[in-house]
């Protein structure tokens, strides 16, 4: 997905500035936003915030509601993080961004998760990456619902999984699903670093390495490209490497 030429590159960059569009951020106050046009936020009730969305355009911001429009104790956040019932048409964004009737935070409440093979191939899943997901899913119970080893690529490949020395942590309810789940598991495997063995933690288009960044809430961690989807972006899971 990286060969490409510089001119369809460039092309590419242009457009993927926009594409985070419709993509969690942290919105007013702490709560949970998404990132879309002033224009688009205002006309839906919202308050916008500057920052929140570092990658977009200038006139697309971190849009929030506190309270929705048919006057519940909710407010608007994204569906696999709601814990009671979600009303429709009630928030700025996608649909995947709905008027949830708890003020709760709903996150998780998965069973345990089942955990990937190890072995000893070139391929094959690592002991450190299954000890890894044992100790986060033993920390956030519930909160893992399926977990992602290795890969179908050579190794060494261009991802640790090819090696079986990475896992995604998928806590959004489906893949594709976006969540704010995931930050408090990513600023844990951070803390956790050295009895974890990190290479580095992945979540919501930011990046942290133990090798080369200070301890930081996540809000502080490097921004990634913008690779184009709630999957891609870490926004429905927390991918960890391993040493
Ligand atoms: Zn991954």
């Amino acid at each position: 997905m990286y060969i490409r030429s510089l001119g369809i590159f460039n092309i590419l960059v242009a457009t993927a500035v926009m594409g985070a569009v419709n993509e969690p951020c942290v919105g007013s106050g702490g709560s949970a936003g998404v990132c879309v046009t002033t224009a688009t936020c205002s006309a839906s009730g919202g308050v916008t915030i500057s920052g929140g969305c570092p990658s977009d355009a200038s006139d697309v911001k971190c849009c929030s509601k506190a309270s929705c429009s048919n006057g519940s104790a909710g407010n608007c956040r994204w569906t696999s993080d709601c814990a009671g019932t979600v009303v429709s048409n009630q928030c700025p964004g996608p649909s995947a961004f709905k008027c949830c009737s708890s003020a709760a935070t709903g996150f998780g409440g998965y069973p345990t998760p089942s955990y990937p093979t190890v072995g000893t191939s070139a391929g094959a899943c690592k002991q450190v990456s299954v000890s890894g997901a044992q100790a986060v899913v033993a920390a956030w119970p519930g909160r893992v619902r399926q977990i992602y080893c290795t890969r179908d690529c050579a190794c060494p490949g261009t991802s640790d999984h090819c090696c079986g020395k990475a896992v995604d942590l998928m806590c959004s309810d489906a893949g594709g699903d976006a969540t704010e789940s995931g930050r408090q598991i990513a600023e844990w495997v951070m803390n956790n670093r050295n009895s974890l063995n990190l290479k580095y933690v992945i979540w919501g288009q930011r990046i942290w390495n133990p090798s080369v960044d200070s301890v930081l809430t996540w809000t502080s961690w490097r921004s990634m490209e913008d690779r184009g989807s709630i999957t891609e972006n870490h926004w429905d899971h927390v991918h960890v490497s391993f040493n």
